[in-house]
C-alpha cells in the first residue's frame, strides 16, 4: 500500500490517501465512512491503530466499487506522508564510504542526533531559508523508516515487525551551523528541511530495505548513488539499538544516514541556492523533488 496525505481546494483538513495506480487516490476516511468503518483523517492516527490495515482494506475494496472517495491525483495537493511525528530519529555516518569521506572513523555504535519535528515538509513543496542565517545548505538522500507501534526495548530480531513502512528522505542540512555549533541539532532542525514522500510504502511491499538504490540529483545532476545494502547499522540494529533508550511511538520516523556524495565534501563544494531542484530516490519507493527558495 502507497499511503500519502492530500488536503483538495476546497479543504485546509488534510487526509490520508492510498494510491491505488498512478492517477488515483483514495480518500480512506472519506471511503470507509462509507463502508460504515471509522477511518482517521491524519497518518499518525491511521498507524497507532492496531486493524489499520485491515480497516484500510475494506475502505479499498468499498471504493472501488462504489467510486466512493476516489480522487485524481491531478486534482489533489500532496501533503508530507506523515506530518506530525513525535519524533525524528537520525543516523550519522551510516554508509561506509561517507563516513571516509569525511575523514571520520566507521563508528562502533550508531550516532544518533534529531531534527525537529516542525522541520517536516512535503513533496513538490519548497525548501526555505534565509540566506543571511545561513550560507552551506547541503542535501543528503535518506532511506526512512516509519514506526508503525509502540516500541520499547525490542530486540534486533523483531524490530522489523515495529517498522510500517519506508520513505524518502532528505535531511536537509545547514552546514555552518551543524559543524559552527559542535551540536547538530540546530544545523538540522531549520523548518522545512526535512523534505518527505512521496507515499509511505508499507513494509510487506519492500522485498529488503537493505537492497535497494539510493540516489540524489541537484538540477538533474547526479550527485548521490549508492545501495542500502551499504548501510553500516541496518534498520533492525538502529530500531533495536534506540528502543532500548526511548520509546518508539507510531508515526516517529528514523532517518537511517546518507551515502557518499553530499555537496559539503565535493571538490568544488556544491551547496544550494535559490531556484536549484533536489530530488532524491530510492528503488521501490519512488522519488522526492523540491525546490529551494530563500526567505
Ligand atoms: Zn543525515
Amino acid at each position: 500500500m502507497r499511503i500519502g496525505q492530500y488536503t483538495t481546494a476546497d479543504t485546509e483538513q488534510h487526509w490520508c490517501g492510498v494510491r491505488t495506480d498512478a492517477d488515483r487516490v483514495i480518500n480512506l476516511s472519506e471511503a470507509g465512512a462509507g463502508a460504515g468503518i471509522d477511518i482517521p483523517t491524519d497518518s499518525t492516527d491511521l498507524l497507532a491503530d492496531w486493524e489499520w490495515q485491515r480497516k484500510a482494506e475494506l475502505a479499498i475494496e468499498y471504493a472501488e466499487k462504489t467510486d466512493t472517495g476516489v480522487y485524481d491525483e491531478a486534482a489533489v495537493d500532496r501533503r508530507a506522508p506523515v506530518l506530525n511525528p513525535e519524533k525524528i530519529v537520525c543516523v550519522g555516518l551510516n554508509y561506509r564510504d561517507h563516513a571516509e569521506e569525511g575523514d571520520n572513523p566507521i563508528p562502533d555504535e550508531p550516532v544518533l542526533f534529531s531534527k525537529f519535528p516542525t522541520t517536516v515538509t512535503g513533496p513538490e513543496s519548497t525548501i526555505e531559508w534565509d540566506p543571511e542565517f545561513t550560507e552551506k545548505v547541503d542535501y543528503e538522500a535518506e532511506l526512512v523508516a516509519v514506526i508503525g507501534r509502540e516500541t520499547r526495548r525490542v530486540s534486533p530480531e523483531d524490530a522489523l515487525d515495529h517498522v510500517a513502512g519506508y520513505l524518502v528522505g532528505n535531511d536537509v542540512s545547514a552546514r555552518d551551523l551543524q559543524h559552527g555549533d559542535g551540536q547538530w541539532v540546530r544545523g538540522k532542525s531549520l523548518d522545512t528541511f526535512a523534505p518527505i514522500g512521496p507515499e509511505l510504502v508499507t513494509a510487506n511491499e519492500i522485498d529488503d530495505p537493505h537492497d535497494l538504490e539510493i540516489w540524489a540529483e541537484v538540477n538533474g545532476e547526479r550527485l548521490q548513488e549508492s545501495t542500502t545494502a551499504n548501510l553500516i547499522f541496518g534498520i533492525d540494529e538502529l530500531v533495536s539499538f534506540c528502543s532500548q533508550a526511548f520509546t518508539l511511538n507510531p508515526g516517529d520516523l528514523l532517518f537511517t544516514g546518507t551515502p557518499p556524495g553530499v555537496g559539503v565534501y565535493r571538490e568544488p563544494p556544491v551547496l544550494l541556492e535559490d531556484g536549484d531542484s533536489v530530488t532524491i530516490g530510492v528503488e521501490e519507493l519512488g522519488e522526492l523533488s523540491n525546490s529551494c527558495e530563500y526567505r
